[in-house]
């Protein structure tokens, strides 16, 4: 069933045209029928037509001017003008303001009207499908970028006029990285559909929901009277999110992180608005996620790099900024969790989580590697005895340690300080050094080892073939293991070079009576190589991506199946 709208002054006419269409709709349509714009114009608001056909002459006039408001109202329906002959210019000119045919009075067959009208809806479907391209997200449906900042500068313009205020929600998900490395995309997606469901439910039919991009996702919400509105629904977007989702089978968490500014409270310039709710956001993520934070000045300084870094590090250390990830290291012989790599990550209050690839090297530069260094051989000597103390199997962690530590002078003492006061047992810290350690081999640098080494905490070379992988090192330092590097896994097992690598390093690490942990481990297919060809231990995505202590402490109870 087709449902028409006629807008015809003239009975005479409009019995004509209820004819044709009868005669070439064959009963397939609902008709109703108006005298004036004004009545036409009623019923749009009241329910959906699919075709509207408008007579250009009515005696409340200006047909022509009504077409905006039929297509604001009635946005699904095509328009068609009917008009005499005479009028064939004003006809165009309608088509032009957005009616999508004419037909002249007294020109038209009844199959001539019920053509135009088939094909109007046709090519306005199209339409509509070409703007829902071009305004909407293809994923989850929202309103897209550009879309967004269409309905924010006209949200901001009636705003002005009204007096009222407009917020913005910037929602950025914790942790979605993370998911999406270990789950797939597909399952990535499924879940941003989730989320952006889970929003539409949290906001008015005048607000709009828009996915930014990845997992950034902006809430406007208009006619806003107080803060506590725009808390509330905070808090509902947060509660719903926090349900939890299951996707292919897996049982998902995801929270987000909510930065809100309203305007013009927050500042008079709408161009500012997406920045100062990205700025909140970021607060809301240095918090630890999963909560919601307004805008305040100040909020936003200068970026991570230049001299303002060292500042920054200062800071971090003093406002605790820094924390650190775990991940699991999988043994293959006992399916078991082995030990834990203790792996740095700073919330930055404005830049979020920041990974230490982008500040380690400027520290260690800058020489605030030796304090961070200290707090992180601190920290994860404290959560090992955490889980020392819970009864966890094995509650080693792997910390890693920059060259310019080892030879600050007071290393083993240090450590030694750092056992006593965490009581933890030396076998269960283990020290990860890289091999540009052991090329500026001293023998200062070997005394440091032996010394540490004398007090039982385990030594490994990190990042073993990357560089040199020469085997002398293996022969004169007091090391326990080796932990291949990533770049040599992740062409495994189909790269034969990369293969063979393997599988000599792994064979003589095994015949120097050292522990082999291959990390940056994939796929299964990795996993497999690896375990038959030897190898004692993996760490990797495949088994599990680095992740906050509580978290990653799952692994180590619920041993793992793979
Ligand atoms: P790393 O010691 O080689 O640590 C392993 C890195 O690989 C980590 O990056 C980890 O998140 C990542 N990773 C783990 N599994 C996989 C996987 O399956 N695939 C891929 N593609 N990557 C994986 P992250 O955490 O960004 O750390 C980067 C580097 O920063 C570390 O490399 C380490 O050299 C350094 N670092 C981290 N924490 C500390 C620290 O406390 N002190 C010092 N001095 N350096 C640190
Ligand atoms: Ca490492
Ligand atoms: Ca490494």
């Amino acid at each position: 069933m087709i449902k028409l709208l006629l807008v015809e002054d003239d009975q005479k006419e409009a019995l004509v045209i209820k004819k044709m269409l009868k005669e070439g709709l064959q009963n397939q349509f609902t008709l109703e029928h108006s005298l004036s714009v004004s009545g036409a114009l009623d019923l749009v608001k009241k329910h959906p037509f699919q075709a509207i056909i408008l007579d250009l002459h009515l005696p409340d006039g200006k047909s022509f001017e009504s077409i905006p408001q039929f297509i604001q109202y009635c946005p699904g329906a095509p328009i068609l003008i009917l008009s005499g002959v005479e009028d064939e210019e004003r006809a165009i000119q309608a088509v032009k303001s957005g009616a999508q045919d004419y037909l002249i009075k007294g020109q038209t067959s009844s199959s001539t009207l019920c053509r135009a009208i088939r094909y109007a809806m046709e090519r306005h479907r199209a339409t509509q499908r070409i703007t829902q391209l071009a305004h909407y997200d293809h994923l989850t449906g929202l309103a897209n970028r550009g879309l967004f900042y269409e309905r924010l500068n006209c949200a901001v313009a009636r705003c002005n006029r009204n007096d009222t205020a407009i917020a913005l929600i910037f929602l950025d998900l914790d942790h979605f990285k993370e998911i999406n490395d270990t789950l797939g995309h597909d399952c990535g997606d499924s879940l941003l559909k989730t989320v952006a469901t889970r929003v539409k439910k949290c906001i008015r039919e005048i607000d709009t929901g828009v996915r930014l991009g990845g997992d950034e996702f902006a809430v406007l919400l208009e006619q806003i009277i107080s803060v506590e509105d725009v808390a509330s629904v905070a808090q509902r977007i947060l509660h719903l999110l926090a349900q939890p989702v299951i996707v292919n089978q897996h049982q998902l968490h995801v929270t987000g992180s909510l930065g809100i500014t309203i305007y013009p409270w927050d500042s008079a310039n709408p161009q500012e608005l997406l920045s100062h709710a990205d700025a909140a956001m970021y607060r809301a993520k240095a918090q630890g996620g999963n909560t919601y934070q307004f805008y305040t000045a100040g909020m936003k300084t200068a970026g991570l790099d230049g001299s303002t870094l060292e500042v920054e590090l200062r800071r971090a250390l003093t406002k605790q900024e820094f924390l650190l990830h775990y991940q699991p290291q999988f043994d293959f012989a006992t399916k078991q969790v082995i030990g834990m790599e203790a792996l740095l990550r700073w919330h930055h209050p404005y830049q979020g989580l920041v990974g230490p690839n982008h500040f380690i090297p400027q520290a260690e530069e800058n020489g605030m590697i030796i304090p961070i260094g200290e707090w992180v051989l601190r920290a994860a000597s404290k959560q090992a005895k955490y889980w020392e103390k819970q009864g966890f199997p094995a509650p080693r962690v792997a910390v890693n340690l920059s060259a310019r530590q080892i030879h600050q002078g007071n290393l083993p003492a240090l450590i030694l300080d750092i056992l006593q006061s965490s009581h933890l047992d030396p076998e269960n810290l283990k020290l990860e050094l890289t091999e540009t350690f052991l090329i500026h081999e001293t023998d200062e640098t070997l005394q440091t080892l032996r010394e540490i080494k004398a007090m039982g905490v385990h030594l490994y070379i990190d990042d073993f073939g990357a560089g040199y992988a020469s085997l002398r090192y293996l022969k004169s330092f007091p090391v326990d293991g080796i932990k291949l590097d990533q770049s040599l896994i992740h062409h495994l097992p189909h790269n034969s070079n990369d293969a063979a690598i393997v599988d000599a390093i792994i064979s003589l690490g095994k015949a120097m009576g050292l522990q082999v942990i291959a990390e940056g481990v994939e796929t299964q297919e990795q996993a497999d190589f690896l375990e038959e060809h030897g190898c004692d231990a993996m760490q990797g995505y495949w088994v599990a991506p680095p992740l906050p202590a509580n978290e990653s402490a799952q692994h180590m109870v619920h041993t793992c199946s793979r």
